[in-house]
């Protein structure tokens, strides 16, 4: 791989041999646990780097100094001008490493190195800077309060927000939770991925060797589902924002009850539809840009639409464009440009998509893909072939079960109402899209469906002053905007008497 040009590979690949440690309170410590967890390439199986996980005592250790520099105000009480400009420092630092940082996320993940270099770690500075202008322009307010009465509100820091991101867009989810967090003044403690934890080690060290942050204010615990698990058990943790599978979600729910009834920002899983009318306008610009959202970044995002839903008439035209397209992407080294698609990040999720090809080819047509591509090169990595069914009936597995893969169902309807039908059929609610040229109808439709985005007639939008965030299974809460510091705050009531007596 190290053949690739103009690529940081050499100094990634000795950055991988140093140690990788636990960053508690300003310190870089061993793990304590008695497991190592060995990051690997997804693209050719090799071991990148390993690391001793933290065990229980050493998450709660971490959960415990997080809550006394929380409440020693070490971070609430530092001005917020210097709060903002601590922020736009972390961004200066991502935007002068970023091809550093691509490399450290695509290594791991097996996105391809374009994507990381030209979206994934240039939003990442973004949000920091966004979040940085926020510092002063969440407040309180004061309410319409009888006379002789005054009642003003105001935002408080929640606490310690233990931050728990996926292996799909890792800097990317842990940038969004900690630059609002920290920006609301709060302690936090992050916890990659064990999958996917490079760029954040990469970020950490950055920000210890070369900005002020004062002790205890960011910690990391690199440590895996069970010790996360024990995270959100904590009394010395106050919010939790998870990005992750729907069952986790469940279980941080639990924890929460079972514990100290800490908040909670739930993203989880999704099952997208996008419908396309007989009157989609520019249907070959919207069959591209929905097929692109579909399966870039190998079909590992939550949003994206994996049940397209075909009117009747342009039916068969729209699926002999997509098995086109299907068939001519090239799956491989993801820091080859000439390579359209990665390998799946880890072992489990190959397998994982494997089996739901195969129960799919139990219950729908399959017209492209449906195998694991190991030509050449390929052989020893995870990669699967872009994988479209046809004919999908709503009640099939395929269609009612999050795949997080590139593997697309395509089912024909008839009627506006069908199409409604077919689109809330799932226990997610995530995002939604729709290609109509009638615009009464494009907001009657947005109005019927149950999901916490609707893209109309261009599939995938997102900006940060845009809420992002699902309903139902899908999760609870939005990130980005102004929408996600609510989350990290907590709002207090005062009351003033200023009458007579
Ligand atoms: P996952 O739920 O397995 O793991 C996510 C994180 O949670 C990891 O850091 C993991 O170590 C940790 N974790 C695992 N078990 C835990 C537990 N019991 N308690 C606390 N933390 C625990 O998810 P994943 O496989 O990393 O990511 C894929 C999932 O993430 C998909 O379901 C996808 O839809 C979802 N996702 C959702 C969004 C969104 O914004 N809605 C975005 C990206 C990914």
């Amino acid at each position: 791989m190290d053949s690739v040009k103009n690529i940081p590979l050499s100094w990634a690949y000795d950055w991988l041999q140093q140690p990788k440690r636990q960053y508690i309170d300003g310190q870089w410590v061993d793990g304590t646990g008695q497991d190592k967890w060995v990051v690997t390439n997804p693209a050719n199986r090799e071991a990148l780097c390993e690391f001793v996980m933290a065990d229980a005592e050493q998450v709660e250790y971490a959960a415990q100094i997080a809550n006394q520099r929380h409440e020693s105000g070490v971070w609430s009480k530092v001005s917020r001008t210097q709060r903002a400009d601590m922020l736009r420092q972390i961004a200066r630092l991502i935007r002068e490493h970023t091809e550093q940082l691509a490399v450290l996320e695509s290594l791991p993940n097996g996105k391809l190195f374009t994507e990381s270099m030209a979206d994934d770690i240039p939003t990442c500075a973004d949000i920091f800077e966004y979040y940085a202008g926020w510092t002063d322009k969440f407040y309180g307010e004061t309410s319409p309060v009888e006379d002789g009465f005054l009642n003003y509100t105001v935002k408080e820091p929640i606490g310690v927000c233990a931050l728990i991101a996926p292996w799909n867009f890792p800097l990317y989810q842990t940038s969004l939770k900690m630059a609002a967090a920290l920006a609301m003044g709060n302690t936090v403690i992050v916890k990659p991925s064990e999958y996917t934890p490079l760029t954040t080690i990469y970020l950490m060290e950055l920000i210890d060797s070369e900005l002020e942050f004062p002790k205890g204010v960011i910690n990391m615990l690199l440590t895996d589902g069970a010790m996360a698990n024990q995270l959100t058990l904590s009394h010395n943790v106050h919010k939790v924002s998870f990005t992750g599978s729907t069952g986790v979600g469940r279980k941080i729910v639990q924890n929460s009850g079972l514990s100290n009834l800490k908040a909670a920002t739930l993203e989880l899983g999704g099952k997208s539809p996008c419908i396309f009318f007989e009157d989609t306008p520019n249907l070959d610009g919207a069959i591209d840009r929905a097929f692109t959202v579909m399966f870039s970044h190998k079909g590992e995002k939550c949003s994206e639409p994996t049940r397209f839903l075909i009117h009747d008439s342009i039916y068969d035209q729209v699926l002999e464009k997509l098995i086109a397209k299907a068939n001519a992407v090239k799956c491989g080294n993801p820091f080859d440009e000439n390579v359209d698609q990665g390998p799946q990040c880890n072992e489990a999720q190959f397998n994982k998509i494997l089996e739901y090809i195969e129960i799919g080819k139990g219950e729908a047509k399959l017209v492209a893909g449906g195998y694991a591509d190991t030509e050449g090169d390929n052989a020893n990595g995870y990669f699967i072939r872009p994988t479209i069914f046809s004919e999908v009936d709503q009640k099939a597995r395929i269609a009612q079960e999050e795949i997080f893969g590139p593997v697309l169902c395509c089912t024909r309807f008839h009627t506006t109402e069908e199409a409604v039908q077919m689109a809330n059929a799932t226990a997610y609610g995530l995002a939604a899209g729709l290609y109509t040229g009638d615009v009464s109808r494009a907001h009657r439709v947005a109005e019927q469906i149950d999901a916490g985005m609707l893209f109309i007639n261009r599939y995938g939008c997102y900006g940060l002053a845009a809420p992002f965030g699902g309903f139902r299974q899908s999760g609870w809460g939005k990130e980005m905007a102004i929408h996600s510091l609510s989350s990290y705050t907590k709002t207090k009531g005062v009351w003033v008497y200023y009458g007579d007596a």
